[in-house]
């Protein structure tokens, strides 16, 4: 019922306190004031590193990110030459957060119950054993079942989905959402996903991204942005001084 209600507000439907007859485990969350913006890269794509973390760094260097990071991905993605650990302790030194995705970015739905365990411990331990955050997960494709999510939980308190909430009835961590930004979408667009959380008084906003092209190069055929896209965003957070900060920093505040 959550889920089909925040799916008509995300498709535009706008009716009021919706949060507040709805039932529900999760926990009670301030429904006032500016919602917290988390932004995410997914995937270890070697634009996190080379266009992403300058250029928030160069918009406001208290923003920090959250890098959902399958194994496989870096040093040799598939894309070209992913990030190494390397950047990955630098961003961390610059407050951004490193999260688990599992090793491969398998389908963990359709995996016996040992391999997906693997996929997920394997990834937890990669993260604990190189002193990197390993506080948050996000199922590949953002496929998973109600035992998959039992052993992520087992390890990881934070829990990111692929699908979009507004968080009226409060934020369950262990089920969080976010706005997957498409090659389609503009500043605009993302910036209208930032309004409609402020208008229904959301606690919570994660915006994702994948790779982050240079508005100069071409595009590719897994999801990605424009640098000019996500400076522009930035530029708005800044501009409307909402408070952004890593998905493991949110889940302590709310
Ligand atoms: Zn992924």
């Amino acid at each position: 019922m959550r889920r089909f209600l925040t799916r008509l507000f995300i498709a535009g439907f706008g009716f009021a306190l919706v949060g507040s007859c709805l039932p529900g485990s999760n926990v009670p969350v301030q429904t006032s004031g500016e919602p917290i913006v988390c932004i995410t890269f997914d995937d270890a794509h070697p634009t996190v590193w080379t266009v992403a973390f300058p250029c928030m760094r160069s918009v406001d260097t208290n923003f920090r990110a959250t890098h959902f990071c399958p194994m496989i991905f870096m040093d040799t993605n598939v894309n070209g030459t992913g990030v190494t650990l390397a950047h990955l302790k630098v961003m961390e030194a610059a407050g951004w957060e490193t999260a688990g995705h599992t090793w491969h970015h398998p389908d963990l739905s359709a995996l016996t119950p040992d391999s997906a365990e693997e996929e997920i411990t394997s990834c937890y331990n990669y993260l604990v054993r190189n002193g990197l955050h390993h506080a948050s997960f996000a199922y590949p494709m953002g496929n998973y079942n109600a035992a998959i999510q039992a052993q992520v939980a087992k390890l990881f308190p934070n829990i990111r989905t692929a699908h979009d909430y507004l968080y009226t009835d409060g934020v369950n961590r262990k089920d969080l959402g976010y706005f997957a930004v498409k090659g389609t979408h503009t500043t605009a667009d993302i910036i209208d996903r930032v309004e409609r959380a402020r208008a229904v008084g959301s606690p919570l906003v994660i915006i994702g991204f994948h790779a982050v092209l240079t508005d100069s190069a071409p595009a590719i055929s897994t999801y990605y942005s424009r640098e000019s896209i996500l400076r522009g965003f930035l530029q708005y957070l800044k501009q409307q001084q909402l408070p952004v900060m890593t998905i493991d920093s949110a889940m302590r505040v709310l």
